[in-house]
């Protein structure tokens, strides 16, 4: 079937934390803290649940910094299940097996649940690829969305919603938004991922506040997106 690639509207940033993981707990509330002092409420979480296949870096059920992003009642979307490859690459997703695909889909839903009590809304692949069996297979395991590239694949509507672009910080503090510029000058709408050791990065917080205050942009996560489509 073919489906049609409606855009999201223009003037939003769908924004998401990678990496959400227990390494990263005191740069997630920073970020949290920073973004909040700018006027954003809503964005994604987006977690490997086996973050660098370490047992350190699994959530565990009644933990403190799980109660804390639970209370915060963002999205929890999955992200890939351990974010790496064999080889030490971060795109986990484009080359599995269709077999190791839907075992890490599987195994990264069900540790999401146990710790946190719930199932993930959507899933977005580490780096943003993945195979169209890995599409397929997302949406047979019920998550509400998959996004590969610039394409949101929303299982409600059976919709695509495109961006004009996404950007995915570098994630050590010293991301420039330079190449997107344009773009956000001209209004289009664009995905934006930054990593938890960005909070040290005030250019992303001018940036975002930019969009937001000068040139009117709403910033909000997938799930609220979706929702209010
Ligand atoms: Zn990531």
């Amino acid at each position: 079937m073919v489906k049609t690639v409606n855009s999201v509207s223009n003037y939003n940033i769908l924004l998401s934390i990678h990496d959400v993981s227990p390494i990263y707990e005191d740069a997630i509330i920073s970020l949290y803290d920073s973004l909040s002092d700018i006027g954003i409420s809503s964005f994604t979480l987006l977690i490997p649940p086996f973050y660098q296949l370490k047992g350190s870096n699994v959530f565990e059920e009644k933990d403190i910094f799980v109660d804390y992003l639970r209370s915060l009642d963002l999205e929890i979307s999955l992200h890939g299940y351990s974010h790496t490859t064999k080889s030490g690459g971060l795109d986990e997703f484009k080359k599995l097996t269709a077999k190791r695909s839907a075992s890490r889909l599987k195994s990264g839903i069900a540790m999401i649940r146990r710790a946190f009590g719930i199932r993930p809304f959507g899933f977005i692949p580490p780096a943003w690829q993945a195979t169209k069996t890995v599409l397929n297979q997302v949406k047979d395991v019920g998550l509400k969305y998959c996004v590969i590239g610039n394409n949101i694949h929303d299982f409600k509507s059976m919709k695509v919603f495109s961006t004009a672009d996404y950007v995915i910080s570098q994630g050590d503090g010293n991301t420039s938004f330079s190449d997107i510029m344009l773009e956000l000058e001209l209004g289009g709408p664009l995905q934006i991922s930054i990593h938890p050791l960005d909070f040290k990065s005030s250019y992303i917080f001018v940036a975002l506040r930019d969009a937001l205050d000068r040139l009117d942009y709403t910033i909000c996560g997938y799930r609220d997106y979706l929702r209010k489509i």
